[in-house]
């Protein structure tokens, strides 16, 4: 079983590449983003909540994610893995997400991080918002504060997976190929 962390900050082409690899390696792709925006589509009491969150850049509570991954995770339990875009975001859920895997005896294979400097992000990010639809993607306050946020709580996990020997390192400003290959080489 392979369980992968795509991890990276917002624009560095996690669900691009979560894309590709699903198809390769046939895994279930956990986007917490995507289920949240999802939920809000649905105007779901979780997606209600979800709201204000998203809207601001920041993060939902530990607790809301962690239960939504949970619930996700047990709904397919006889799959070949997953790919994890956008989750964990802090050390708690990092630990959270440790816990569950141990108990059902297939650990976090590895992490890999697309690495892409801050104004790539941001060029891509205000592109992606013409299209995408996302809010969070027009503002560019927003996208500053999420920059933010990430440095602040997501990215002490690259130390808790380097720690345990999984941190493995892209560089995701290439093209989506060279990109995609050179996760391929890690994975395989
Ligand atoms: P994303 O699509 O991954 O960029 O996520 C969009 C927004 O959803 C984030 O800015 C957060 O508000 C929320 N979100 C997504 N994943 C998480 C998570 N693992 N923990 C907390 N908030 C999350």
């Amino acid at each position: 079983m392979k369980n992968i962390v795509l991890f990276g900050p917002p624009g560095a082409g996690k669900g691009t590449q979560s894309e590709k690899l699903i198809e390769k390696y046939k895994l279930i792709h956990l986007s917490t983003g995507d289920i949240l925006r999802a939920e809000r589509k649905a105007g779901t009491p979780l997606g209600k909540k979800a709201n204000e969150y998203i809207d601001k850049g920041i993060l939902v509570p530990d607790e809301v994610v962690i239960g939504m991954v949970e619930n996700k995770i047990n709904e397919f339990p006889d799959c070949p893995g997953f790919i994890f875009d956008g989750f964990p975001r802090t050390t708690a859920q990092g630990e959270a997400l440790d816990t569950m895997l141990n108990e059902k005896g297939s650990p976090i294979t590895m992490m890999i991080a697309l690495e892409v400097d801050e104004d790539e992000l941001t060029k891509r990010l205000l592109l992606r918002g013409q299209t995408s639809g996302r809010e969070d993607d027009k503002n560019e306050d927003t996208i500053r504060k999420r920059f933010k946020v990430y440095n602040e709580e997501t990215l002490p996990l690259k130390e808790f997976y380097n720690l345990q020997g999984k941190y493995f390192g892209v560089n995701g400003m290439n093209s989506i190929e060279q990109v995609f290959e050179d996760i391929c080489k890690l994975l395989d």
